[in-house]
């Protein structure tokens, strides 16, 4: 039932019969991207109306971010006219996303213009437009009926890059700027079409020999950092085959991976059906040093292509934006994603087998070690989803975030594994992929649901098994361990040592987007960030029975100030924890609050700890088997070191 202002009730009600919007004809809107230097973003948008009152909504819940994330605080400068005349608008009252207009009769399109402002996503040299920022649509229709013309403006000299079609077709890296104008297509598809600008733009053709067509278009605020190496290219390549291998099957006319790497544009991965909007820091993947906390970015979101936006989750499917998505299986759609996301970056070569590795270790300890796995199932992450991300890291392993994208990726190389053992190496989850991503064959943009019932029929169909028994006690149940029978059945164990991995030794001295430090999670129970602030502590750890708290600050320890430099620090750490093995001495800290400083001591010996996966000789090496190529094209690994 649609919400409506009281003003225009009575009048609309004695007016009108009750019929839903016009239209037929296409809303045109106009996307102006030419002052995203200056933070702000326009749109022109013509609206086909009915006489009496019309609503119009913004979009509240954005498909992939599972949470009400539609900027309708950023939305500015609105006006809805007719002629150039000025329409009276009221925001509905509770609704806070939609404006009601009443329009006068004989008129049939007005026009509306706004502004949004957008703090993250553009720099100076670049811009990121996702359409809910601008778009304006009748309320209660579904989305999928709504037809739009869509054009976007940008700076002179700015590429543009989407999956969007143009009317007329052009070279990519001619840089057209000015304003291009798209094929009409449907709200749903528009707000599924991000578009990426810039000044320094790069569009890249990946395998060719595949159809439909692949693009990867890349911005930068450097003017060489868009201007991908021919060793990542051939990782893409590579990433593009072995999708198509692995899937078998797609449901884009065309897909195009868009890429930032800008410092001031921020960190994005969202996931669209013919495209995805990737965003890293500046040289993402231009050294092996980022690359290494990046590598899984792009397959992640090209796999939900598949999983997410193809096969959805029936209750995380709504036929508008204004209302909310149910995350209960988000294990299978961020879940089994996150699995696939990091086989592929070690398929296509972006990771060489050891950091896969290395960096399934650092994940699947942290599960183990989440606290809050003794009161909160991995399904109550996902019906959580929408209150779980970011928030403060303040006792965040006591409350859990958003685990249902590394618990679903422990699950799901249980069940591949599993596959292959139950049928003697005969199939595997690629075989379940062909039956559930595969569904209806090659498609284009299409959103086909499914509950846990058809996952479960699917599974069987791969191989007989108690799937429903096997997610029930993953998923649905308390499990005070994370869930490492795919690592154990793989050929491979879970174990502390007391030296990094190498992939760790990357991250903490500061590579990519995790930052740098030490790791005293394992040891201590706590982690710190470079100026010492205690941003967490592990619940039962031996920091926690000290009574350290989050938000504290280290100033010393053992007499030692606590330096600045963030590999002094790990060495400081280094050297006191192993001296720490040899004494029956509690370790001395000073720690400091907002207005005091205290003393406290810390009872520990047991050294430094860090996790690792290490062969187990006794069981077959199925994760071995799982991150080798499907295809032939992988040759040589890794594609940078390190030092580059
Ligand atoms: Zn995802």
């Amino acid at each position: 039932m649609p919400k409506l202002s009281l003003r225009f009730v009575p009048l609309l009600s004695l007016a009108l019969p009750a019929f839903a919007a016009p239209a037929q004809q296409p809303i045109r809107i106009t996307a102006d991207l030419t002052e995203a230097p200056r933070k702000l973003y326009h749109a022109e948008i013509d609206l086909p109306v009915h006489a009496g009152e019309n609503s119009f909504t913004t979009p509240e819940w954005i498909p992939g971010n599972h949470r009400p994330t539609g900027p309708a605080e950023d939305i500015t400068g609105v006006v809805f006219s007719v002629d150039g005349k000025p329409l009276q608008w009221r925001r509905d009252d509770v609704d806070l996303y939609e404006f009601h207009v009443e329009v006068p009769k004989g008129v049939s399109t007005i026009h509306a213009h706004l502004d949004c402002i957008v703090l993250a996503r553009a720099s100076d040299k670049l811009a990121v437009l996702e359409w809910e920022k601008l778009l304006l649509y009748p309320s209660h229709t579904p989305v999928k009926e709504i037809p739009v013309q869509p054009s976007v403006t940008v700076p002179k000299g700015w590429g543009i890059g989407t999956a969007l079609t143009p009317v007329q077709p052009f070279d990519a890296n001619t840089k057209p700027g000015g304003t291009v104008q798209y094929q009409p297509t449907t709200v749903e598809q528009l707000q599924d079409s991000p578009v990426i600008a810039g000044e320094y733009f790069h569009e890249f053709a990946l395998a060719p020999e595949i159809k439909p067509a692949h693009f990867i278009d890349v911005v930068s605020d450097r003017p060489d950092d868009s201007n991908l190496r021919p060793e990542i290219l051939r990782s893409l390549n590579n990433l593009v085959r072995e999708a198509d291998k692995a899937y078998a099957s797609h449901h884009y006319n065309h897909y195009n991976f868009l890429l930032t790497l800008s410092d001031v544009a921020g960190g994005e991965g969202l996931e669209h059906g013919q495209s995805s909007d990737n965003g890293t820091e500046e040289l993402g993947f231009a050294n092996g040093k980022h690359l290494l906390g990046n590598a899984e970015l792009l397959s992640h979101e090209f796999t939900h292509s598949w999983n997410g936006k193809y096969r959805r989750p029936d209750k995380l499917y709504q036929t508008d934006f204004s209302k909310p998505e149910v995350g209960e299986l988000l294990w299978v759609y961020e879940g089994m994603t996150q699995y696939m996301g990091n086989v592929l970056a070690a398929r296509d070569g972006m990771w060489t087998p050891q950091q896969y590795r290395d960096m399934l270790a650092l994940s699947a300890s942290q599960l183990d070690y989440k606290s809050g796995r003794i009161w909160r199932s991995t399904d109550d992450t996902a019906i959580a989803a929408s209150i779980l991300r970011g928030g403060s890291p303040v006792w965040s392993n006591w409350k859990r975030g958003q685990d249902y994208y590394q618990e679903g990726e422990l699950l799901w190389l249980d069940a591949d594994t599993l596959i292959r053992q139950l049928t003697n190496d005969q199939k595997s989850l690629t075989d379940f992929f062909h039956i559930f991503l595969g569904k209806g064959g090659n498609t284009g943009p299409l959103i086909v649901t499914y509950n846990r019932e058809e996952l479960i029929r699917d599974l069987n169909e791969v191989v007989k098994y108690d799937w429903a028994d096997f997610f029930h006690k993953r998923v649905d149940l308390i499990n005070p361990h994370a869930d490492l029978d795919g690592i154990t059945r793989g050929g491979y164990k879970l174990v502390y040592q007391d030296r990094p991995s190498a992939s760790e030794i990357t991250l903490l001295t500061g590579g990519g987007r995790r930052g740098g430090g030490p790791d005293l999670w394992y040891s201590l129970g706590m982690r710190i960030a470079k100026d010492g602030t205690i941003t967490d502590v592990r619940w039962g750890g031996p920091a926690d029975k000290a009574k350290l708290a989050p938000g504290q600050r280290l100033i010393a320890v053992e007499g030692r100030a606590l330096p600045a430099d963030g590999d002094d620090q790990i060495l400081l750490f280094h050297e006191v924890l192993t001296a720490a093995k040899s004494s029956t001495q509690p370790m001395h800290l000073i720690v400091g609050s907002e207005s005091y400083v205290s003393l406290v001591d810390l009872d520990y010996h047991d050294g430094e700890r860090y996790p690792v996966l290490v062969r187990d000789g006794s069981g077959k090496d199925y994760m071995d088997e799982i991150i080798t190529p499907l295809t032939r094209a992988v040759t040589a690994m890794p594609v940078l070191s390190p030092d580059k």
